[in-house]
């Protein structure tokens, strides 16, 4: 049950909406697992954790079992990211199945969870490729901004390329728009494009700007325990519900099976 979050351009709410998203699941009572595939180490520094060794890079170049590495945080289980993580690349680049790095890590850990999310960097290389062959099923977010939709449309013929070749199981969940402001008049044109291109892949739920959303992880906490009773909240709230909903094998029958 691993969700990839990717959109190759930076800033579009990819950690925000996977931190979050992480919430709203465990808060139905899903057991999370996040893993932080960006060196920048948002997730991880979101989650309130600043040191992180070993950190998932030892678990990419095998010097660490991923059970080892795990933290605990408020969520559920992180696979915490390190800068070394940047490393991980190049290090990886001349191994024979390089692509399955990640699904090969995670494989012996997926029964102790309902549902995976794996937060990428702003880039289609290496460490995206393994989140995208690990996962079933990619959520794009995507910024209500001029010429959002060229980007979207390029990371959805590279996950065409990943489904076929390496990950038939792979799907496109749906693609969120975020930092939606409808006091500017290009968000409604934007969103017009969106939902001419993209039809029903296009999640209803929307994600508003607010700088809330900026705010809970420096107190290292989700929207959910930051503003539990506000309508941020309610947002990724919604959002899982929508894509519980959209999604057979995410709803509860499927993942306890
Ligand atoms: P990405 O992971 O795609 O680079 P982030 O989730 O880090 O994007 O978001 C980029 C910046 O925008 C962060 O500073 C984050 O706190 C902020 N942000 C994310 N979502 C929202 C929102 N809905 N409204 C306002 N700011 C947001
Ligand atoms: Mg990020």
């Amino acid at each position: 049950m691993i969700i990839t979050v990717a959109n190759q351009k930076g800033g579009v709410a990819k950690t925000t909406t996977c931190l979050n998203l992480a919430a709203a699941m465990a808060e139905r009572g899903y057991r999370v697992l996040l893993v932080d595939m960006d060196p920048q180490a948002n997730l991880t520094v979101s989650l309130g954790i600043t040191q992180a060794e070993p950190s998932l890079y030892e678990v990419l170049v095998g010097k660490a079992q991923a059970a080892d590495v795990l933290v605990k945080t408020a969520i559920g289980d992180l696979l915490p990211s390190s800068i070394e993580l940047a490393g991980a690349e190049l290090e990886l680049i001349h191994e024979i199945g390089r692509e399955s790095v990640l699904k090969d890590r995670l494989a012996p850990l997926l029964s102790r969870y309902d549902v995976v999310l794996i937060d990428t960097p702003p880039s289609l290389g290496l460490l995206t490729l393994n989140a995208l062959n690990a996962a079933r099923g990619v959520l794009v977010p995507m910024q209500c901004h001029f010429l959002s939709a060229k980007g979207v449309q390029l990371l959805l013929s590279t996950i065409d390329k990943v489904q076929q070749k390496l990950n038939p199981a792979l799907g496109v969940l749906g693609i969120l728009p975020t930092l939606y402001d409808k006091r500017l008049l290009l968000t409604q044109e934007v969103m017009n494009e969106m939902e001419a291109r993209f039809g029903d892949l296009v999640f209803e739920t929307v994600i508003k700007t607010s700088v809330r959303y900026a705010e809970s992880p420096a107190a290292g906490q989700s929207i959910l325990q930051y503003q539990p009773d506000s309508p941020f909240a309610d947002s990724y709230r919604a959002l899982a519900q929508e894509l519980i909903q959209r999604t057979p094998w995410l709803q509860k029958q499927a993942v306890k099976a």
